[in-house]
């Protein structure tokens, strides 16, 4: 493995699980912090925005600014602006994700971009009807991610993957999905980072969401034994660059 001179971070799962720090994992940030390697964290979370991730973490006891943290709504951001500069944007989402989308003119009539979030009762018939009509006057279509349902304490739960996909069915287009796995989340991380792939390596628990998915990128895949990690994600087709016990042993890839 190439030593990396940045990284990518995911969030749950590597740094904390139900938003508690896991060992040795606040030494890992502030070893990364004082040995200047630059870093950001990349997470799909739709629910917080970034200063509200931020503020959750410092709960935990990590120091680490909103603008360091990359969520899908912020990379979808990033995406709008270098994609679609300028374009009135119709936003389906909830809670304060506008908050994230900085630069961004968010209009509720003859929007040029489709824009998709975990939305649940926002995904009303009247906002997909007129999602659906933009679509057929030519708007493009972004989606934050395409996850299909989620688990809460009251069982699975929809998810915007499925309002998405009737979009696409009804209009007759394909929608750029900006989350993780897509490649373009990565490519925003990286121009965060000021870095080609192959100087960076990504940290993660999801086998596929993380490490593959950084690997299509160009970027290496390093899987931590921690989170949702089971020992099973190493005997399928996903081949880690490197596997690490968890982010406590982080500095063992810079030796
Ligand atoms: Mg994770």
């Amino acid at each position: 493995m190439v030593t990396p001179e940045g990284f990518l971070l995911d969030v749950d799962g590597v740094i904390v699980e139900s938003w508690q720090p896991l060992p040795g994992a606040l030494e890992a940030i502030s070893d990364l912090r004082s040995r200047g390697i630059p870093f950001r964290f990349i997470t799909n979370t739709t629910a917080k925005t970034r200063r509200e991730l931020a503020g959750t973490l410092a709960s935990a006891g990590f120091e680490i600014r909103p603008a360091e943290i990359l969520t899908a709504p912020s990379a979808t951001a990033a995406y709008l602006r270098a994609n679609h500069p300028g374009k009135k944007c119709f936003l389906i989402a909830k809670g304060d994700v506008d908050e994230d989308l900085d630069g961004v003119e968010l209009v509720g009539d003859g929007g040029e971009v489709v824009v998709i979030g975990g939305a649940e009762e926002n995904f009303t018939y009247d906002n997909l009807n007129r999602a659906f009509r933009m679509l057929m006057d030519g708007a493009a279509l972004v989606s934050m991610h395409r996850n299909m349902y989620w688990k809460t304490q009251e069982g699975l739960t929809l998810d915007a993957g499925a309002f998405l996909a009737g979009l696409e069915q009804a209009a007759g287009v394909e929608a750029v999905v900006v989350g993780k796995p897509s490649p373009e989340f990565f490519r925003a991380g990286l121009s965060e980072l000021g870095m080609h792939p192959e100087q960076v390596a990504m940290v993660g628990d999801d086998v596929r969401n993380d490490v593959l998915a950084a690997q299509d990128a160009g970027i290496q895949g390093v899987l931590v034994r921690t989170g949702k990690f089971r020992p099973t994600d190493l005997e399928g087709e996903v081949r880690p660059d490197r596997v690490i016990d968890s982010i406590a042993s982080i500095g063992d890839l810079l030796a």
